[in-house]
């Protein structure tokens, strides 16, 4: 009945425990799996071949990563599109939060995977942290296919921007926390076929598990909260969740 649309099962500390993991998330219909890398791409596949319909897998260079990508980490992604492995590109975007030096080599990351999802037709997870103007502006010349905005955390006026792209925003367990006060004011303002659910596991467990280590079945505390905030029954904002996901994939 969830919809995780951004979990990192492919960690070592999730898939370690992948039976317990899956075992735990039984009341997840879909996931997203998000890879970072070749062997988290790897290991995605393993769980992709035991439930095709329920599991996605998203693969991206992620901006942090930019100074250490090649040309061969390029051509390795595009190898996976032409093979059609992927259901969606990312996770991609900037984050200038922890290192700010080599924003060039961010943006021109970011503009080369957004061509290679236009070309594959595929839909964008985008990373944005401490860097909403240029990812915006990057966005606007040249994506032309369906964008999640990933965990989302901005402002209300940020978030009028993003959905002015036709974007789904993404919802993690911050919404949760108690200083959310801008998160909450983002849920409650977004029109609810916008809005997707997700853990972004092993990080940002929700309330009441917070400072633990996040897993997709997590989720539920997201989504309770999603209703708890729009004043909407659990199962209208399941089953609409479940329709803004599988109307991207
Ligand atoms: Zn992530």
């Amino acid at each position: 009945m969830y919809v995780d649309s951004h979990c990192h099962l492919t960690f070592d500390e999730l898939f370690q425990r992948k039976e317990d993991v899956l075992r735990n998330m039984e009341k997840v219909s879909y996931a997203m799996i998000m890879c970072t890398n070749e062997e988290e791409f790897q290991r995605a596949l393993i769980y992709k071949k035991e439930d095709p319909k329920r599991f996605k897998i998203a693969w991206g260079w992620h901006p942090q990563d930019a100074n250490a990508i090649t040309e061969d980490h390029l051509i390795k992604l595009q190898k996976a599109l032409d093979q059609h492995q992927l259901d969606c590109l990312g996770e991609i975007g900037l984050d200038y939060y922890w290192d700010s030096s080599f924003k060039e080599r961010q943006k021109e990351l970011l503009i080369r995977q957004l061509h290679m999802a236009n070309q594959a037709g595929l839909p964008v997870s985008i990373h944005m942290r401490n860097a909403t103007l240029d990812t915006l502006s990057i966005l606007k010349q040249h994506a032309k296919t369906p964008i999640i905005f990933h965990c989302f955390s901005g402002s209300k006026e940020t978030m009028k921007e993003c959905l002015k792209m036709d974007s789904m925003i993404s919802f993690a367990g911050p919404i949760t926390f108690k200083n959310a006060r801008k998160n909450v004011l983002c849920v409650k303002e977004c029109p609810i076929d916008r809005i997707l659910s997700e853990t972004d596991s092993p990080f940002l467990t929700p309330v009441p598990f917070r400072g633990q280590k996040n897993e997709p079945m997590y989720v539920e505390y997201v989504t309770k909260k999603i209703c708890e905030i729009k004043q909407l029954a659990l199962e209208t904002v399941c089953s609409q969740i479940q329709r803004n996901f599988l109307s991207l994939f």
